[in-house]
C-alpha cells in the first residue's frame, strides 16, 4: 500500500508518498503560495532533479489535484494509477480533549476538528483546509487524521493543569495540551528497539529541539509530561518564540512600550527566543558560527537554550522517579552538539554520562549512541520522521476498518 501524507499549511502544503511495503519515500514535494500569486509546487523524486510546476493555484483543492497529478505523471510520477494510493494521513495540529489518538475521517470527526480551530487558529484552519480538499479531489480514498497533540493526552490531570481558576478549564479548555506528538512518540518507540528494551519498561526523556522546541517525559510509552503548552509558545525558549515567562511580563511591556496585546504576543512569537537574545538569527548554525567568533549575544542565547533543556530533563527524571533513556532529536538535536553537550554534560548526579568525542563525531541520519560504555543513562541521538509515524498510523486505522 502507499499512502500520501499531507501536512496543510495557510499557503503551502507538504506531502510525501510513502510505500508501506519499504517505508521507503516514493516521492514528495511542497506546494508554495496557494491562493496567492506566483503559486509553484516542487516535486522531488529520488534519484531525479526536481521538477517545479509554476501554476496557478487559487486554492487548496487546486494545489491537491496538482499533486495527484503530479504522482501519477507518465515521466516524473511514483505511481501508474491513483488507485494504487491506499489512504492518505494528515497532520493536523490540535485534537482538543476530543481525540486520544490518529481517527479515519467522518463527517462528525471534521466538525469536531472545525470546533477546535479556537485552539489552534493559525494551524488548524489550514490543516482543515487540507482534509476538505483531499475530501473533494480524492472521495473514494480513506483518510486518516494524526494529531500533533495525541500523544500527550495521557498526561496525568495533575501534568495538565495550569493554576487558574478551574472554570476556565471548564468554559475555555485553558489547559496544557503539548505538541510534536508524532516526534516524541516515534522517537521514543526507535529508542526502545535500538536498545532491543520493551518501552513499557523505560523511562524515557525525548528532547525534540528544532526551530521549534519540546522536551517530553514518556514512562512506559505513555507521555507524562511535555514542556509545552495551550499553545507551542510555552516551554524552553525556541528559534523565535520566548518559552516560558512570567506572565506579568506581558502587561509591562505593553504600559512601557505603548504595543497592543496583539503587537506584544507577535514579539512573544516571532521575535523572542534565540533571535532576541543573539540579536543576530533564530537559526542555530548561524548562532554557533557567530559563538565561535566570540560573539558574547549568540553565546548567551545557546547557554540559556541549553540551560533551560537541562532544567526539564532534571524535572522529568524527578517526575518519573528516574531516568534510563535521554533522547535529542530534530534539526537542532540531531545536528548541534554543542547544544547536547550543554544540556548533557556535567549531569553526572542524574547517571548521565556524555561521551564527547562520540557526540562530536559520528554519522548523521542514523540513530547512535553518545554516552559512555559506564553511563547509567543511554543517550542516543534518534532522527525523527513525523511522516512516518503518519503513514504508519494511517495504514494501522485503515487496515483494522477492513
Ligand atoms: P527543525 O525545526 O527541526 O527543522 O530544525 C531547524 C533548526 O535546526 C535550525 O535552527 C537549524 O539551524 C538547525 N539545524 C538544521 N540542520 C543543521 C545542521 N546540519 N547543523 C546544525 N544545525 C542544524
Amino acid at each position: 500500500m502507499k499512502i500520501l501524507v499531507i501536512n496543510a499549511g495557510s499557503s503551502s502544503l507538504k506531502y510525501q508518498l510513502i510505500d508501506m511495503e519499504t517505508e521507503q519515500v516514493a516521492a514528495k514535494g511542497l506546494c508554495e503560495r496557494i491562493g496567492i500569486d506566483g503559486s509553484k509546487l516542487t516535486h522531488k523524486l529520488p534519484g531525479h532533479d526536481d521538477v517545479v510546476i509554476e501554476s496557478p493555484m487559487p486554492d487548496h483543492n487546486e494545489a491537491i489535484r496538482l499533486v495527484l497529478e503530479a504522482l501519477a505523471d507518465k515521466k516524473h510520477g511514483a505511481v501508474k494509477s491513483m488507485n494504487e494510493i491506499g489512504a492518505v494521513g494528515h497532520r493536523v495540529v490540535h485534537s482538543g480533549e476530543d481525540f486520544t489518538e490518529s481517527v479515519l475521517l467522518t463527517d462528525e470527526v471534521l466538525q469536531i476538528c472545525k470546533r477546535n480551530t479556537d485552539l489552534a487558529p493559525l494551524h488548524q484552519p489550514a490543516n482543515v483546509m487540507g482534509i476538505e480538499a483531499c475530501k473533494a479531489v480524492m472521495p473514494k480514498v480513506p483518510q486518516v487524521l494524526v494529531f500533533d497533540t495525541a500523544f500527550h493526552s495521557t498526561m496525568p490531570k495533575y501534568a495538565y493543569m495550569y493554576g487558574l481558576p478551574y472554570e476556565y478549564y471548564e468554559k475555555y479548555k485553558v489547559r496544557r495540551y503539548g505538541f510534536h506528538g508524532t516526534s516524541h512518540k516515534f522517537v521514543s518507540g526507535e529508542a526502545a528497539r535500538f536498545l532491543k528494551k520493551d518501552i513499557k519498561s523505560l523511562k524515557i526523556v525525548t528532547c525534540h529541539l528544532g526551530n521549534g522546541s519540546s522536551i517530553s517525559a514518556v514512562d512506559g510509552g505513555k507521555c507524562i509530561d511535555t514542556s509545552m503548552g495551550f499553545t507551542p509558545l510555552e516551554g524552553v525558549p525556541m528559534g523565535t518564540r520566548c518559552g516560558d515567562i512570567d506572565p506579568s511580563v506581558v502587561e509591562y511591556l505593553m504600559n512601557k512600550t505603548g504595543m497592543d496585546v496583539h503587537a506584544t504576543l507577535n514579539t512573544l512569537n516571532k521575535k523572542s527566543g534565540m533571535l532576541g537574545l543573539s540579536g543576530i538569527s533564530s537559526d542555530f548554525r548561524d548562532l554557533c558560527a557567530a559563538e565561535e567568533k566570540g560573539d558574547e549575544r549568540a553565546k548567551l542565547a545557546l547557554d540559556v537554550f541549553g540551560y533551560t533543556v537541562k532544567r526539564f530533563v532534571g524535572a522529568y527524571a524527578a517526575a518519573m522517579n528516574g531516568l534510563d533513556v535521554l533522547v535529542f532529536t530534530a534539526g537542532v538535536g540531531e545536528n548541534t552538539e554543542s547544544v547536547r553537550s550543554r544540556v548533557a554534560g556535567n549531569m553526572e548526579i542524574l547517571g548521565i554520562k556524555l561521551d564527547e568525542s562520540k557526540n562530536r563525531n559520528g554519522q548523521r541520519g542514523i540513530i547512535r549512541e553518545i554516552s559512555t560504555p559506564d553511563s547509567r543513562v543511554r543517550v542516543l541521538i534518534v532522527p525523527t520522521n513525523e511522516e512516518l509515524v503518519i503513514a504508519r498510523e494511517t495504514k494501522e486505522i485503515v487496515e483494522k476498518k477492513k
